[in-house]
């Protein structure tokens, strides 16, 4: 049997698409399954963004682009950068890529090799860790703790740094756990990178638009000292509803963004032309459509939080970003892999263990609220009637 070289056998899942299939098979044979698993805002692309991508068919948009992207699309995600941070980036340093991960894999293979420490968020995207597998670097986890409300604690991040380190990866707000990194721990964090001039940064900011309570994000293109060696993450799939068009974008140091276009050159020649005018829409159109879904799931992450404080065992910090909550299950008397896998084999709820996002994710559950008020408060009374029943 013919068999992939070892760096395959280092290459890992992320279980939400797991759950979304199992999920999808269960409702597909007659059974109601409410669905908190899922990664992905339940609202359509607003009208306006679908019209542009038809209009471009239309017009006859329908061959390759450059590499790099249409200089329209770069041009809309400057303009984008400069209302979101107040910076200015040249759309020379800007990259159109198929979706967010396509960065984390430019990013975690150009900077990752055997020898080499790359930190990132644990819990956390589990791909930051199996990329950083795949290539053979070494997976340094830097903990984001509950009664830290999962932020990075910049001590404790630099604490980790040796002279190994070729890239911290960082993400706020988060997935999965809702954490927002205060202001005042980057400037910390930042100011401690000045006595690591070898580690790089990606910062994945593709929740940026997603903080509530009057929190801010702190986008790390704010610090002109680390420039030069940030990798900016962003792109359209959550803040614009856009998971299925593959629009990412990502913001690099001039030394790396060359590496990165001769990456989209061999591996996806470019995104697809239509996705790319949609993608102008959205940044330059209207955003009542984003307004709406922020409303919403600021609301829902309050409705998610109470609800789940009331069952037995759970608890549940308010998050402060994203759309996700993170409780803590460890008093239920339940591990979080079986419990989640229990949850949806007999009372149909789906939503992902926190194992799936680390070591560090043990004791915890992912839930979704990228799902109507009535699902989820369906889908939480059934996990309070299950978690009565198994006692
Ligand atoms: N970064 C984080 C933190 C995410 O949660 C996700 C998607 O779930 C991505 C990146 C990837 O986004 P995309 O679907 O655009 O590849």
């Amino acid at each position: 049997m013919i068999q992939p070289v070892a760096a395959f056998d280092r290459i890992g899942e992320e279980n939400a698409f797991a759950v979304l299939a199992r999920a999808t098979d269960l409702a597909n044979q007659g059974r109601d399954i409410l669905n908190l698993g899922i990664g992905q805002p339940d609202f359509k692309t607003p009208a306006h963004i679908v019209e542009a991508a038809i209009k471009a068919l239309r017009d006859g948009h329908h061959g390759y682009t450059p590499a790099n992207g249409l200089l329209a699309t770069r041009e809309a995600v400057c303009r984008r950068t400069l209302t979101m941070t107040g910076i200015e980036v040249s759309p020379d340093s800007v990259m159109i890529m198929p979706g967010g991960k396509p960065t984390m894999y430019a990013a975690i293979r150009m900077l990752g090799e055997p020898g080499v420490d790359i930190l990132y968020p644990d819990p956390g995207f589990p791909i930051y860790r199996s990329m950083i597998e795949h290539v053979g670097a070494r997976p340094v986890p830097v903990p984001m703790r509950e009664e830290n409300g999962f932020a990075f604690s910049a001590e404790e991040t630099l604490a980790l740094i040796t002279p190994e380190t070729r890239l911290l990866i960082l993400n706020s707000p988060a997935n999965p756990t809702g954490g927002v990194t205060p202001k005042s721990e980057i400037d910390k964090l930042v100011a401690g990178l000045a006595d690591h001039p070898q580690v790089a940064i990606l910062s994945d900011e593709i929740y940026d638009v997603m903080t509530y309570d009057g929190e801010h994000h702190t986008s790390l293109l704010t610090y002109p000292e680390i420039r030069d060696r940030l990798i900016v993450l962003n792109g359209w799939s959550k803040t614009w509803a856009m998971t299925g068009w593959r629009m990412g974008w990502s913001i690099w140091p001039d030394s790396l963004i060359g590496y990165a276009r001769k990456l989209a050159v061999n591996c996806w020649s470019c995104v697809n032309a239509p996705s790319q005018f949609a993608g102008i829409a959205a940044i330059d159109g209207p955003q009542d459509a984003v307004t709406d879904m922020l409303e919403a799931f600021d609301r829902r992450r309050r409705l998610v939080t109470e609800l789940l404080n009331a069952l037995p065992g759970v608890s549940c910090v308010l998050p402060k970003g994203a759309f996700y909550a993170f409780p803590n299950i460890k008093n239920t008397g339940w591990m979080a892999k079986p419990l989640a896998s229990a949850l949806l084999e007999q009372a149909g709820v789906a939503l992902i263990g926190g194992p799936d996002f680390g070591v560090l994710g043990e004791g915890y559950i992912r839930v979704s609220c990228a799902n109507s008020d009535q699902n989820i408060e369906a889908a939480i009374a059934r996990m309070g009637e299950f978690l009565e029943n198994a006692k």
